[in-house]
């Protein structure tokens, strides 16, 4: 039996810098600050230095692989991180804080921060392609979700539901949005830039997308008041139904509570398992790996933002 587990990668340090360099160096260490890259880059082997050092004789600065991605100036060893990618990516419903507190032996903190990052590497930028959603004889379906405990589980004041918006191409991509209300003037410029107009749209029968729904190639609502959930084989919200089942079982069977603040955090990392399904040929590794190339470029500081709302720049 060999457990996935077992790979050196997640117990050496030296073999987690290898593994690291090996998917984001393809052709060797590629210094940070000024881009030099092979006979101009030297690799610092002594025992006294830090594992996966190189030093750029172009611009004279050391770095290591881990500059420039979301793991940056994080305390927390490699092979940990790549520990926590790859429970993120095999665990359909996510991980939650106190399960990573409890699995690393770590603080809450550095935990909460551990999953922030891999979520923010699992955004979408740079991992899969970025353009529109659907095409010519394809099918997108749009759907709402709101996302909040019940009324009687909390205390004090009780915050609205926060609503989520998800575009689902059949059999492919999703992709969710924290909306601030749903209404046709919010959903129109996000349908508008991610769903090709050449695209099928399917919705219920909001009169949100009455209006909306004549800029696609065809526009087909599925009454859910009358029951009338599926019609012909065709006409249903159901890819859309399914994956708002996940998410919120994810959510609340796992996370419990998540703040309105971090929810398209959340949502980004169900969009990812989602878009990077087995279905589709990607397995745990593979998955793992497609994080690892999200991490580039991307930085996630303690000093993060608050909340962003569809609409809203990042940060
Ligand atoms: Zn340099």
């Amino acid at each position: 039996m060999q457990s996935h587990l077992s790979a050196a990668h997640f117990h050496s340090e030296e073999a987690a810098y290898e593994y690291v360099e090996a998917r984001l160096w393809p052709d060797g260490p590629v210094c940070p600050h000024c881009g030099a890259t092979r006979e101009q880059v030297g690799r610092l082997r002594g025992k006294t230095n830090r594992i996966g050092l190189c030093k750029c004789y172009a611009c004279r600065k050391p770095f290591t692989v881990k500059i420039g991605i979301v793991f940056e100036s994080s305390h927390v060893p490699m092979r940990v991180w790549l520990q926590a990618i790859y429970l993120f990516c095999s665990s359909k419903k996510g991980i939650s804080t106190r399960q990573l507190q409890r699995t690393f032996q770590c603080g809450l903190k550095t935990a909460w921060f551990l999953g922030h990052r891999v979520r923010e590497a699992m955004t979408e930028l740079g991992i899969s392609s970025p353009g529109p959603l659907g095409g010519a004889n394809q099918v997108v379906e749009s759907d709402e979700t709101f996302i909040g405990g019940k009324a009687a589980n909390r205390k004090g004041k009780i915050p609205p539901k926060a609503a989520v918006l998800s575009l689902v191409e059949r059999d492919g991509r999703v992709r969710s949005f924290h909306v601030p209300n749903v209404t046709a003037q919010t959903l129109r410029p996000i349908m508008t830039a991610n769903v090709d107009r050449a695209s099928y749209l399917m919705t219920d029968e909001s009169p949100v997308y009455w209006s909306i729904g004549r800029q696609f190639a065809g526009h087909g609502a599925v009454n859910h008041s009358a029951e009338e959930y599926v019609r012909a084989y065709f006409w249903h919200t159901n890819t859309a139904e399914n994956y708002f089942s996940i998410l919120k079982r994810g959510i609340y069977g796992c996370y419990f509570h998540v703040s309105e603040a971090h929810l398209h955090r959340y949502t980004a990392e169900f969009d990812f398992r989602h878009n990077n399904r087995i279905a589709l040929g990607i397995d745990d590794f593979e998955r793992a790996d497609r994080v690892l190339i999200g991490a580039k470029g991307k930085r996630l500081t303690y000093a993060t933002p608050s909340s962003r709302i569809a609409g809203e720049p990042p940060f």
